[in-house]
């Protein structure tokens, strides 16, 4: 569970890194005041089940941290971003999607982002069709 201080922090590294992002929906999942079927937690992240499943198995995986989009991801975001994506390939595996899966991150208008907190989608369990739409 985070403490009070924790969000406090993260609100701070927001503020200094990215601006001052408008909080979101997703705030509330990561500080539990919004209940998410939450298949992992640590430190730095945060994976939970979409609301709106697109596939069988559809979760999202999220920083603690606001960044609010992949554009805006700062070089030393690195270490996070990667963390991010193990994240979604060891919780893809724990989610049985041996015949494989979607990773997607949607940024901005034009990549239909509807949330401005930074998320990794992970959809799997049916065959997917490329292009997307
Ligand atoms: P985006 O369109 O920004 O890439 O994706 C946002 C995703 O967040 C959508 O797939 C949407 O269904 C999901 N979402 C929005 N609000 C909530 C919520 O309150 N709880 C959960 N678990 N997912 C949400």
């Amino acid at each position: 569970l985070c403490s009070r201080r924790d969000e406090v922090s993260l609100a701070e590294e927001a503020s200094r890194m990215y601006g001052s992002p408008a909080p979101t929906i997703f705030s509330k999942v990561i500080d539990k005041s919004l209940p998410a079927d939450i298949i992992y937690e640590d430190e730095k992240c945060l994976a939970f089940r979409d609301i709106t499943p697109q596939a069988p198995v559809h979760f999202l995986v999220i920083p603690k941290v606001q960044i609010p989009r992949i554009s805006a991801a700062r070089d030393g975001d690195a270490e996070l971003l990667g963390h991010l994506l193990l994240v979604a390939k060891n919780e893809a595996k724990k989610e049985g999607l041996s015949e494989g899966y979607r990773v997607v991150i949607n940024d901005g208008p034009h990549g239909a982002q509807s949330v401005y907190h930074l998320h990794i989608h992970v959809l799997g369990g049916r065959q997917m069709t490329w292009p997307p739409g």
